[in-house]
């Protein structure tokens, strides 16, 4: 997470305090939310200032993990999502990576999943998945 605190006041405007984490620079960003209306102070450059507004409105993730495979020599193949998924949705992402099964042959980056949930991000294989031997 690199939320690091958030606050509230009377008129309903939350404040976010965040990492900002497009570079290892690491500036400290300051989100105002009022409404509609989204302002990013302490980014050194517009990158940050979007990275403040996309964690205002939907914080993205990589999504990494495994899924079973047909091939008993190796259960299971590390997967993740080609671009950063919503965190909102991340547990909904697991269990339905959790009915997938990954069938041998695959090769790295391989596609798994064309369209995750309606996301239209693509899941794939970070690794071979070989046959079993003598198949
Ligand atoms: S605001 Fe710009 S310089 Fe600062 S951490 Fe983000 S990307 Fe790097």
């Amino acid at each position: 997470m690199n939320e690091v605190g958030a606050d509230a006041d009377a008129g309903g405007r939350i404040v976010k305090y965040l990492s900002c984490a497009r570079c290892s620079r690491g500036c400290h960003l300051t989100v105002s939310v009022c409404g509609d209306r989204i302002s990013v102070a302490g980014n050194a450059c517009s990158n940050g200032e979007d990275y403040g507004r996309q964690e205002a409105m939907e914080p993205l993730r990589p999504l990494l993990t495994t899924v079973a495979t047909d091939n008993p020599l190796h259960p299971r193949l590390a997967v993740r999502s080609e671009r950063d998924f919503p965190l909102s949705r991340v547990l909904e992402a697991m269990e339905a990576l959790d009915a997938i099964i990954a069938r041998a042959p695959l090769k790295t980056g391989d596609v798994l999943v064309e369209n995750l949930l309606g996301t239209g991000i693509r899941i794939v294989a970070r690794a071979d998945l070989p046959l079993t031997s003598g198949r």
